[in-house]
């Protein structure tokens, strides 16, 4: 990945500083988008209450995600320079606008990635993901989590309270990961008792979906990756196979040792051959839930697939199951802190960024990012 660091912004943070405070208002750190391939930790003002329905938080801890990678690549020109990344954290409610009765200054709260007003014809649904006033807007089209302080606006229906003792540090594995893999792998996929399935792809995703399709109890499940680090993980996390497909035929081999497929093949990358293998392992009737953020078009192997009776589904959470996923990580059920392999400061974040970016390398998961 080429990331540029970028020393000398334009603007020198003091000078920030300085215009800042001659306006009345204060300033933080926060990790700006400068457009494709450029961001930078700067000075930037603190975000304000601009509704009545915005809280303020303190970003307490907060991570990266695949997708924060591939707005650094330019995959996501929705993504306007200046903006501050970061969809997920906890932290801490530091005021609250008028219209906010779910929260208190004090509280601590999982930050949701998706933002819902929870009264238009999307939320109704619980299509959070579409909400008119909402969606992922965090870190994409508002500024996000990145940074010291964040604004997020419906916060009544956006933010979740974290119960007392706590391990808060695991719950920023539900701001995103768990529920993107549980509901668009597990739930869509619609993994059963004693079904075989197969996940392509063994980052952050992947392991989300491992770790919560065990809800289930499938008999076997097939993790398919190129790193054999992640594939020695995938087994302590609940795989009962491994198939590093850059040593093997990925497809013989789940043909041969499942007869006609899998029930349910999750794809958890994002690119052309992944969902290729997915299509060629899915067994009649069976279930391919592509939860990948794709950059192009695949090559479906509609000829084929017509008459098996399967079903393909792909979507953006909606994280209506994140309730029920705090209910599973508060009892212990569910230890999503196994996905987290590495700590970095706020201050360190563009080290976070190199470690992220070359996560087979580092053996990195998920990187948590500490205020
Ligand atoms: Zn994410
Ligand atoms: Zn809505």
């Amino acid at each position: 990945m080429t990331t540029t660091i970028e020393k000398k912004p334009e603007v020198s943070n003091k000078q920030v500083q300085t215009k800042a405070a001659a306006n009345g208002h204060a300033t933080m750190k926060g990790l700006v988008y400068n457009g494709p391939g450029r961001i930078a930790l700067k000075q930037i003002p603190k975000p304000v209450i601009e509704k009545s329905t915005d809280a303020l938080v303190k970003v307490i801890k907060t991570t990266i995600c695949g997708t924060d990678l591939g707005i650094l690549h330019g995959k996501t020109p929705s993504v306007k320079p200046g903006t501050t990344l970061g969809h997920e954290g906890v932290g801490v409610i530091e005021e609250v606008g008028t219209s906010v009765t779910n929260f208190k200054k004090g509280d601590h709260v999982i930050i949701s990635c998706i933002t819902s007003d929870g009264s238009c014809e999307y939320c109704k649904k619980q299509l959070y993901s579409h909400c008119e006033d909402g969606g992922w807007i965090l870190g994409h089209l508002i500024n996000g989590t990145q940074a010291e302080y964040v604004r997020i606006p419906h916060a009544n229906n956006s933010l979740y309270l974290i119960p007392p003792n706590s391990d808060e540090e695991a719950l920023v594995m539900l701001s995103d990961i768990l529920p993107t893999g549980f509901e668009i792998g597990v739930i869509a996929g619609q993994v059963q008792p004693g079904d075989t399935i197969a996940i392509v792809g063994a980052g952050p995703i992947g392991m989300a979906a491992l770790l919560t399709a065990q809800f289930y109890s499938p008999a076997k499940v097939y993790m398919i990756d190129l790193d054999d680090n992640r594939l020695e993980m995938a087994k302590k996390f609940g795989a009962t196979h491994t198939i590093n497909s850059g040593n093997e035929d990925a497809v013989k081999r789940t043909l041969a040792e499942t007869k006609d497929g899998v029930d349910v093949a999750i794809e958890a990358v994002g690119i052309p051959a992944t969902f290729d293998i997915c299509q060629k392992i899915v067994r009649p009737g069976g279930h391919l839930a592509n939860i990948g953020v794709h950059g192009k078009p695949v090559d479906l192997q509609i000829q084929n697939l017509w008459i098996q009776n399967i079903t393909i589904t792909m979507g953006l959470v909606n994280t209506n199951t994140t309730p029920m996923l705090l209910k599973t990580v508060s009892s212990g059920k569910l230890q999503p802190d196994k996905l987290i392999t590495h700590h970095f400061k706020l201050d360190d974040i563009m080290k976070a960024y190199e470690v992220f970016g070359n996560a087979g390398k580092e053996k990195a998961l998920k990187v948590i990012i500490e205020s």
